[in-house]
């Protein structure tokens, strides 16, 4: 599939998932050589087409679209910028998780599945306004060098992915795990953390032997 056609699909998923409402949140990818394809600032997920994607550089040198690109273009970027492997970001407003995000909190890998794809507990990012670079150096130092997710505080999530459907998958579980964790604090519960050992065995496993062979 085209990457601007993976944008489009992707925007209309961020809808029906529940993961943000009218025209927030945000999506990027970074295909092979590099280029940057993003959505445009402040559209109706549903109308939006491949023709309305920008494509730019790593340093925002716009190589087509006429649209003016998302607010959160310069997160998006330092992402990139910072974690070589990562090729997608999905940028959500989920309810639990941003439960947490405005309480400055972190979540922890809690459950088996949160060990598995969210790389490490996932941070809140000090608060700086949307849009700004303040903002996305906040969201880069957040997610570190192993996180899959973290928080931006009192706003959102940013997930990220190896691809699409690892952003997306990421984006599923840190809102499930919010949920979770939510839960057990509502009735005044204490989780039983994971061994450190334990997660480190998990994450080897899917790094090498979940699913099929390629
Ligand atoms: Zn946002």
């Amino acid at each position: 599939m085209d990457m601007r056609e993976t944008i489009v699909s992707a925007g209309k998923k961020l809808i029906s998932e529940g993961f943000t409402v009218e025209t927030w949140g945000n999506i990027s990818a970074r295909d092979e050589s590099g280029l940057v394809y993003i959505t445009p600032s402040g559209m109706d997920y549903e109308i939006c087409t491949p023709e309305d994607i920008v494509v730019m550089t790593i340093d925002r040198d716009i190589v087509s679209g006429t649209r003016r690109p998302s607010i959160e273009t310069e997160l998006h970027l330092s992402v990139y910028r910072a974690r070589p492997e990562v090729r997608a970001i999905v940028h959500t407003h989920p309810i639990y998780s941003t439960v947490f995000s405005c309480m400055g909190e972190s979540i922890p890998l809690i459950i088996d599945e949160a060990a598995q794809s969210l790389g490490d507990e996932v941070k809140t990012a000090a608060y700086a306004l949307p849009g700004t670079v303040e903002l996305a150096e906040n969201c880069v130092k957040a997610l570190g060098e192993k996180a899959y997710a973290c928080l931006l505080q009192s706003h959102g999530a940013v997930c990220v992915g190896s691809c699409m459907k690892d952003a997306f998958k990421v984006a599923k579980v840190l809102e499930t795990t919010a949920e979770i964790y939510f839960r057990i604090r509502s009735i005044g519960g204490k989780y039983i953390p994971l061994s450190e050992e334990n997660i480190a065995a998990m994450q080897e496993f899917v790094l090498k032997k979940y699913g099929q062979p390629k």
